[in-house]
């Protein structure tokens, strides 16, 4: 097919302007240079006065009469600007996600937006530090541990500012004003440049590096210096001083005038780990997290591209600040989930900062406890370098963790959702007044089908996931749609216990409540935390120690310091096991070695329960006994057998409508589109997604597979042309390479 005609073109990128394409004429002596992504110049307005633009479609129809439409003036080929160097990774989100031009420049710049002035407040400590300990002894003898909080941190800091009192310190208004009154702190307010943090928060010295820490650094620097920028895992245990060697390798970048990213999960944004930032470059630090309004986002983007800022910790977001002369990207936690975007385009913060970095020759650095199993692969096959710390640095021991075999429960006429050994433990700890968290992880759960008695989990004969239970006793796959029957007993052991699991975190708390009345309990979960800052508050009231055991699902086990807690259980470790998803061991693995890191982070060492149907299966062996690498080396050798991620490429396509049998109908016609035009193509489905109605939208969904990218992304080509073609359809549709989740 030729392309069209016309182009839809975005007159200067002001940001505003981005929704609102207009249509020009392509002259025939522009053909050949005119293509999406490309920045031309054309004649606007009245005036007809020459403004860049920048092409976001071609099309063979316009809306307007030929004559009534211009042409494009020209398209320039001198040097590429900082945001023709945007423009270039818009339209590279859109080849390699899925999107529209819009879409991605949506993503890549920040919307511009007139905000006022805004007034930036701090808590400044007015006291001198020995009346600060006497405050500190009062307080202590009191009990009063949100108002230690912030005295210790006064005593750290003469100012703190506000926001990072009240949602990172997690310290009440009321705690505030006390401390006010008895004139311990005064709050200042002043202008400021929205995002900008001009205080002093004192400073800290770099560490003398350990053999292993330095190697680190110094292969960074020396890769870059000889012109040979590289992309690095940094696979340490926490404590293994990680950020520590962020902090160095950002150092060595600055000093030669260089730019860095810090991509930091948003729920492991803690104060804590801000400070350590700030300490080490005070002022040259910017901030960027989602409660930014658009506003403060525009100004923060605004310093980068001035040069008022060196440093940008944030979120993937992050990503697309505007360093001219950017030398690295850190991204810690890499294996995080939230690295990839859940919107269009869903584009994976790893492999954009990685061709941002080629754009502009600069490094990345990854660093995990438990790297994705994505990147310890791609260190196999040597595109990146890969470098251990297997030392931590600080005393602290690692927790003392055990299994609960729940099979063995069962026989021994244990029906409750606690095990012995967390029951007793359990008693223990309250008897102390230590505290204790249970987790309980349903992420990606439609209620999988397993026998209590032996645990045998019935799996997808096609596929090897666990089927669904669905209403009217069906069990699914949800990505072939094969289906089966409920089975009545175990075909393993014969047991009639084989069920749905359905165990919620509200049963939990119900159970403990039962057992431990005088526990004070706090519940998070979806449904506790559905207001704004309901996280922060049960987080907070956890941390003053106003309840005993804190139940939840997998938003518990991230980012949070809480010294007193000195003991973990993870009920049923099975359940995120066997989630419908193939990524299910890598998660469960990731999260019962942070889930275990959570236990003991004080003085004492902590004791952490996993219970479990499998205690043989290889991804809760491998975390009882913290070995990533024999973790791994199982996992692999399964996604290589099956052709998963990173052994091959995958791509789903969701279709959803409100009309069933349109999307059903559109996503039979792709898929039969698809096996026509490529030959051999392997295509799963269509099936119905494993929530297959949404606010009574249906969603079906199509998977396929091939070892190369680029020819998932043809097919990708293919299905926008064919979907072009045949606008008839009143059906979404949604692009994702190399899914998270399993939809
Ligand atoms: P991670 O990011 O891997 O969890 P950190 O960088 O936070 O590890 O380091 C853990 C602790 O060890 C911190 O208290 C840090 O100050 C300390 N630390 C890190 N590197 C060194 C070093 N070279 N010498 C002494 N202490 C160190
Ligand atoms: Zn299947
Ligand atoms: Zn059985």
């Amino acid at each position: 097919m030729e392309k069209g005609r016309y182009a839809q073109i975005i007159i200067n990128i002001s940001h505003e302007n981005v929704d609102r394409p207009y249509t020009y004429l392509i002259p025939d002596s522009l053909y050949d240079l005119v293509e999406v992504g490309v920045s031309v110049e054309v004649p606007f307005g009245a005036g007809n006065k020459i403004r860049k633009g920048i092409v976001v479609d071609i099309v063979d129809k316009a809306d307007y009469p030929d004559d009534k439409l211009k042409y494009i003036e020209s398209v320039p080929t001198k040097d590429i600007s900082l945001n023709d160097q945007r423009i270039m990774l818009a339209a590279w989100l859109k080849k390699n996600y899925g999107c529209t031009m819009i879409q991605a420049l949506k993503t890549v710049l920040p919307v511009k937006a007139k905000v006022k002035e805004a007034l930036k407040k701090t808590l400044i400590r007015k006291v001198s530090l020995e009346e600060l300990d006497s405050y500190i002894e009062v307080a202590l003898r009191k009990k009063n541990v949100a108002q230690l909080r912030l005295l210790y941190s006064l005593k750290e800091d003469e100012e703190l500012p506000m926001n990072l009192v009240t949602d990172k310190l997690h310290i009440s208004r009321p705690t505030i004003n006390k401390l006010i009154d008895m004139g311990i702190i005064e709050e200042s307010a002043e202008r400021v440049f929205r995002s900008s943090i001009k205080k002093d928060y004192g400073s800290d010295t770099a560490l003398s590096l350990s053999p292993q820490q330095k190697a680190v650094v110094d292969t960074i620097k020396e890769d870059f210096s000889g012109g040979n920028p590289k992309t690095y895992l940094l696979h340490g245990i926490t404590g293994s001083g990680k950020t520590e060697v962020y902090m160095q390798v950002i150092s060595d970048f600055l000093n030669i005038g260089k730019k860095a990213i810090v991509l930091i999960p948003e729920i492991a944004l803690t104060y804590q780990t801000l400070m350590r930032f700030y300490k080490r470059f005070g002022n040259r630090i910017g901030v960027m997290n989602s409660t930014l309004t658009s506003g403060e986002k525009y100004d923060l983007f605004e310093q980068c591209a001035n040069g008022q800022i060196d440093v940008v910790i944030g979120p993937r977001s992050a990503l697309f600040v505007p360093f001219d002369d950017l030398g690295i990207i850190v991204i810690d936690e890499e294996h995080e989930g939230s690295y990839k975007s859940e919107q269009m385009p869903k584009y994976h913060a790893r492999e954009t900062a990685i061709e941002i970095a080629r754009m502009k020759g600069a490094s990345v650095l990854l660093g995990s406890a438990t790297p994705s199993v994505d990147s310890y692969y791609r260190c196999e096959t040597g595109e990146y370098k890969l470098f251990e710390l297997n030392k931590r640095l600080t005393g602290n021991q690692l927790p003392n963790v055990t299994i609960a075999d729940l099979r063995e429960e069962l026989r021994e006429g244990n029906r409750s959702i606690l095990s012995r050994r967390l029951q007793e433990l359990m008693t223990d700890r309250l008897e102390k007044g230590e505290q204790i968290m249970l987790f309980l992880n349903r992420r990606g759960v439609a209620g999988f089908v397993s026998c209590r008695a032996c645990g045998f989990v019935v799996k997808c004969p096609h596929c090897d996931v666990s089927l669904s239970l669905h209403s009217g006793g069906k069990m699914v796959c949800h990505y072939c749609g094969y289906t089966e029957a409920e089975y009545k007993n175990c075909p393993k052991c014969g047991s009639k216990y084989i069920l749905g699991f359905k165990a919620g975190t509200e049963q939990v708390e119900e159970t403990v409540r039962k057992m431990y009345p005088k526990a004070r309990t706090l519940r998070m979960d979806a449904d506790t935390t559905k207001d704004r800052d309901s996280y922060e508050k049960i987080l907070s009231s956890f941390l003053d120690k106003e309840a005993d055991v804190l139940i939840g699902t997998q938003m518990i086990v991230k980012g949070h310091d809480f010294k007193n807690v000195t003991l973990v259980g993870v009920l049923a470790a099975d359940m995120s096991l066997f989630a419908n998803d193939f990524r299910a061991p890598e998660r469960t693995f990731q999260l019962l070695t942070q889930a275990a890191g959570r236990a003991g982070r004080g003085e004492s060492a902590g004791e952490v329960v996993i219970q479990t149907y499998q205690p043989e299966h290889y991804c809760i062996n491998h975390a009882l006994n913290q070995d990533y690498k024999g973790f791994y080396e199982e996992e692999i050798g399964y996604r290589e057998l099956m052709d998963y991620p990173p052994a091959a490429h995958m791509l789903s396509v969701l279709f959803s409508s409100k009309n069933e049998s349109e999307a059903a109908r559109l996503a039979d016609n792709i898929s039969d589109m698809l096996k026509k035009r490529f030959d051999g193509i392997r295509v799963l489905g269509p099936s119905a997604a494993s929530i297959s109605k949404i606010n009574d939208v249906y969603r079906f969904v199509l998977y396929i597979k091939h070892a190369e990218y680029a020819s998932l992304v043809e097919y990708k080509d293919s299905m926008e042309e064919y979907l072009l073609n045949n606008k008839h359809f009143n059906v979404s549709v949604m692009f994702d390479f190399d899914p998270q989740n399993i939809i």
